[in-house]
């Protein structure tokens, strides 16, 4: 028995103008082809119907304007683009069925016009990518970059002078790339970039058009806007945010936790609190008022998990600044750090400064600071037992041999994938999987884990 696949959507296309203009429309084609899409010679077979315009001379607008009537009155449905696509206004005015209007090489929207008037036809058989993209995470967590490189020069980092300086992604492209990962089933996105907190700054946070509202490349329009999607269940995807540096604009996305736009989560990488030794690491948006931040934080987003890492033994780090460091650490309560010892990578500025910490005193730091954080952690999840918390379940484990009971490895709002701790369920019932978002009674905690069972019904 031979599988029969759906028809695959034809698209009509009506290329005017110059040779540019021709290999954008080839390029446009290409795309849709690789997309599933199937060309169609006339109007009568298409689904949708491209004009690639022209709107260098007035009597090429002519033309164009007369390409895209004779397309509405053939076929009805049409996408205008190229250089006249600058001028929306006049062609809506004149045609206001045209479904989309998008300008001169701007081949994402184009393309993305076509998807939402004609959507492609998945076909697990042809497609070289699933649906929402080849990822390396399990299905129901996804990885969203936003930029790449980074405009600080950290004395101890390099990636600057591998990834060069920050580039952002346009908004309605990231936006789209979430839209996608939870249509195909992302239950929680984590987003990523070397700096989080700077998304935009290169591009001047330039504003996109997003289901007909602008919406600003800037972190906290997109949280806002990944806060609205929707899963499947109708339910708000967690968003987590990575890598946020706390320069003043962080305290408007504490609001949108507060709101349950956002997953009450910071990933704030600090790696230090003495002012001197910032100061010699080079680290943006180093100010001294972070604990006061942290404190209205946690008044506004009182369940906010923080959690950071820090360096030890960074050269010239006295004894001082390390007994600095722990206290800020007792004071800013973080409930999760992740500690790393000083190594001198090839190519970083701070190979060169003066004082190396000798490697038995950053290993008595580094033990020092692992004991603190831990009790603090301990403490912390302590007070969450007898709570009801809700939990994604990443792992459902096999039936107990003896009593039949279904284990679980689940994680809270507090727990990020990978990097941080789990919460072990008890008792979840048959029909668990991962991806799933349910409430559980914490009934033990212990240095970074929790336990507990779902909460019936
Ligand atoms: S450590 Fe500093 S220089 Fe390196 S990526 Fe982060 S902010 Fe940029």
């Amino acid at each position: 028995m031979a599988t029969a696949f759906p028809p695959a959507p034809k698209v009509g296309m009506v290329s005017l103008g110059c040779p540019k203009a021709l290999v954008d429309s080839e390029r446009i084609l290409t795309k849709l082809r690789s997309d599933g899409y199937q060309m169609s010679p006339d109007y009568a077979g298409a689904d949708v119907v491209l004009v690639n315009t022209c709107g260098f001379l007035d009597s090429a607008k002519e033309e164009s304007l007369e390409a895209i009537g004779e397309a509405i009155a053939e076929n009805g449905r049409v996408i205008v683009t190229g250089c006249m696509g600058n001028e929306a206004e006049l062609i809506r005015a004149r045609f206001p069925s045209v479904l989309a209007v998008t300008g001169a090489h701007q081949y994402e929207q184009v393309v993305n016009a076509v998807h939402e008037a004609s959507p492609p036809v998945p076909n697990a058989f042809v497609d070289l990518v699933p649906e929402g993209g080849l990822k390396l995470t399990p299905r129901h967590y996804s990885y969203l970059k936003i930029s790449e490189g980074c405009n600080h020069r950290c004395s101890f980092c390099i990636i600057p002078s591998l990834r060069g300086d920050l580039v952002s992604r346009r908004i309605d492209a990231v936006l789209r790339e979430a839209e996608k990962l939870v249509s195909a089933g992302t239950k929680e996105l984590l987003v990523i970039s070397q700096d989080t907190s700077a998304y935009g700054v290169d591009t001047r946070h330039e504003p996109r058009m997003w289901h007909g509202r602008e919406v600003r490349a800037h972190m906290t329009d997109m949280a806002r806007e990944l806060g609205q999607l929707r899963t499947a269940e109708g339910r708000a995807p967690w968003v987590r945010l990575h890598y946020v540096y706390p320069y003043p604009h962080v305290d408007q996305v504490i609001p949108l936790m507060a709101e349950g736009l956002l997953t009450p989560y910071l990933d704030i990488p600090f790696q230090h609190a003495a002012p001197s030794v910032l100061k010699r690491m080079k680290r943006p948006a180093n100010e001294a008022k972070v604990l006061d931040r942290i404190r209205t934080w946690r008044s506004i987003a009182p369940d906010i998990a923080i959690r950071s890492s820090f360096v030890v033994g960074f050269p010239g780090e006295t004894e001082e600044d390390f007994q600095y460091l722990l206290n800020w650490l007792d004071e800013a309560q973080l409930d999760r750090v992740g500690a790393f010892r000083f190594e001198a990578v090839e190519g970083a500025a701070a190979n060169a400064l003066d004082n190396p910490v000798p490697e038995e005193v950053k290993e008595e730091r580094y033990q020092r600071i692992m004991e603190k954080t831990a009790a603090i952690s301990a403490a912390k999840l302590q007070a969450k037992v007898g709570r009801t918390l809700p939990v994604i379940i990443d792992e459902v484990g096999e039936p107990d041999e003896e009593d039949g009971g279904i284990g679980a490895t689940a994680r809270s709002q507090a727990d990020a994938p990978e990097i941080d701790g789990n919460v072990f369920l008890r008792d979840v019932g048959d029909d668990a999987k991962p991806g799933d978002i349910i409430d559980v009674l914490i009934e033990d905690a212990d240095d970074h884990d929790l336990f507990g069972a779902p909460v019936a019904g």
